[in-house]
């Protein structure tokens, strides 16, 4: 029987979904922050639950062959990347072993998984970031979340993201402390500013901020854009963002546009896509370019095809399959990326793409009993994966072929075993490494009916 507060000795053996290290004592899985597959360590137990408990690190008594010096100052607290002490290809294979497992026990599918596609320089990779903006001691910090709370974890520089972000903050930290802005405070809710978001354009070089705020306006906000753009020539908006409520989701619904236009253009694949401060767009461009080229070999279109694109964004994938496909029908629920979709149809002279704005439970559905026949449905939804009933229609429709896009194993392992018991085969697993240094990882998978 083990106790809390006790000290136990403990090889690490696996990773949590949220990155802890685990290891097992006397049969009992114990979950320890900070520790990584292969190390040897004492731990303490802090909290025992019924099936594991919480431990904390004392002493590394062998640390791990994998193990490395993090990149990052402030890996032990912030709650951005978990696996920074990992080597990058040990990394790499503990994704493959959770896709493959995950697909195996919660689908219940025994197929090879191709190996995962990392990245060769696996840093500075994100083009969005969210910085949430707090007070210490009277001055602002800008940084992330704290691991598991909302204290902020105050940084210069990140080294995931694009090095805009760290000038762009250095900035905002200085007009902040000259016009003594009032920063948002959660408990009390007073306070203006509540965050920092940016998007950068790889390939344009184009970049965007939107300032998140309780309230209608900015102190001296003239000066504020004078300051951004004649730093930062390749700025091409600024957004006001209005968020009054007591809420976890960064952006409020309304917009106002500071300065330039309400969206940023970016390139990926040799298509132009503008972007909305709401609208969805892959955070890893680089690799995205590796993940579409996947979608476009799988779904392999000879040009007479009818393509359905559920959950689609600004219609990235969409706009590629239209290069090939006879037609192809994207649907998305949030107005704005719709809206984005048509206009990145037009940019690129495609027009046997059409869009609509609706939720895909409701449309696809709806297509169904019309009657459609798509040849290829692509899926690309959000973590929680499809509803029963996009997949039921999907079934309904019958297309030869389905490529399932997913950022989340366990619920791409469910959709699949439904898909699976349905008359689709899994042809193809093949994951792509979109968030290196954390426990993320994205699949493409291809299914065809039997
Ligand atoms: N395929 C796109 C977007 C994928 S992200 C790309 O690669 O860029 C998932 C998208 O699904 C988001 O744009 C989100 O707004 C949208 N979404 C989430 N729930 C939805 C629903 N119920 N119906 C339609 N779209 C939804």
């Amino acid at each position: 029987m083990l106790k809390e507060q006790e000290i136990y000795t403990v090889t690490i053996e696996d990773l949590t979904h949220q990155g802890e290290g685990v290891g097992k004592v006397e049969g009992f899985p114990l979950f320890v922050q900070g520790t990584i597959p292969g190390d040897l360590a004492k731990v303490r137990m802090d909290k025992k639950r019924k099936n594991f408990g919480h431990a904390s690190l004392v002493e590394l008594i062998k640390p791990s062959e994998d193990r490395v010096e993090s990149v990052c100052p402030y890996h032990h607290h912030c709650g951005g990347c978990q696996t920074l002490t990992l080597s990058y290809e040990a990394q790499l294979k503990y994704k493959d072993k959770k896709v493959r497992d995950t697909i195996q026990r919660i689908g219940k599918i025994n197929k090879e998984i191709r190996p995962i596609l990392g990245m060769k320089e696996p840093y500075r990779y994100r083009n969005k970031a969210q910085f949430p903006i707090g007070l210490e001691e009277g001055e602002a910090v800008i940084g992330f979340f704290q691991r598991g709370s909302h204290d902020i974890v105050s940084i210069d520089d990140c080294k995931i993201q694009h090095p805009f972000n760290k000038e762009i903050i250095k900035t905002l930290k200085k007009y902040i402390r000259e016009n003594k802005v009032s920063i948002y405070n959660e408990k009390t809710e007073k306070g203006l500013l509540r965050h920092l978001v940016t998007k950068v354009g790889f390939q344009s070089e184009e970049q965007m901020i939107i300032l998140v705020i309780n309230g209608e306006s900015l102190p001296k906000e003239k000066e504020l854009i004078d300051r951004i753009t004649q730093a930062f020539p390749r700025v091409k908006s600024i957004v006001i963002n209005k968020n009054t409520k007591k809420t976890n989701v960064i952006m409020g619904s309304k917009n106002r546009v500071l300065y330039g236009q309400e969206y940023m253009v970016d390139t990926l694949c040799n298509l132009e896509f503008q972007i909305s401060p709401h609208a969805f767009y892959q955070v890893n461009p680089i690799q995205t370019e590796i993940l579409y080229e996947q979608v476009v070999e799988m779904t392999a279109l000879e040009g007479n095809e009818t393509v359905l694109d559920v959950y689609c964004g600004i219609g990235t994938i969409s706009l590629l399959m239209a290069r090939t496909a006879e037609k192809v029908i994207g649907v998305e629920n949030v107005e704005a990326a719709v809206q984005d979709a048509k206009i990145n149809a037009k940019r690129n002279h495609i027009t046997n793409a059409e869009f609509h704005a609706a939720d895909a439970e409701v449309f696809i559905p709806e297509l169904a009993l019309q009657k459609a026949k798509p040849e290829v449905v692509v899926v690309d939804p959000p973590r929680k994966g499809c509803d029963e009933a996009v997949l039921e229609a999907i079934v309904t429709l019958s297309p030869q072929k389905i490529v399932y896009v997913s950022c989340n194993p366990s619920t791409l392992a469910r959709d699949l075993k439904y898909l699976d018991n349905k008359g689709y085969q899994v042809e193809i697993i093949q994951p792509v490494d979109l968030f290196p240094n954390t426990v993320h990882v994205e699949c493409v998978v291809l299914m065809s009916r039997v």
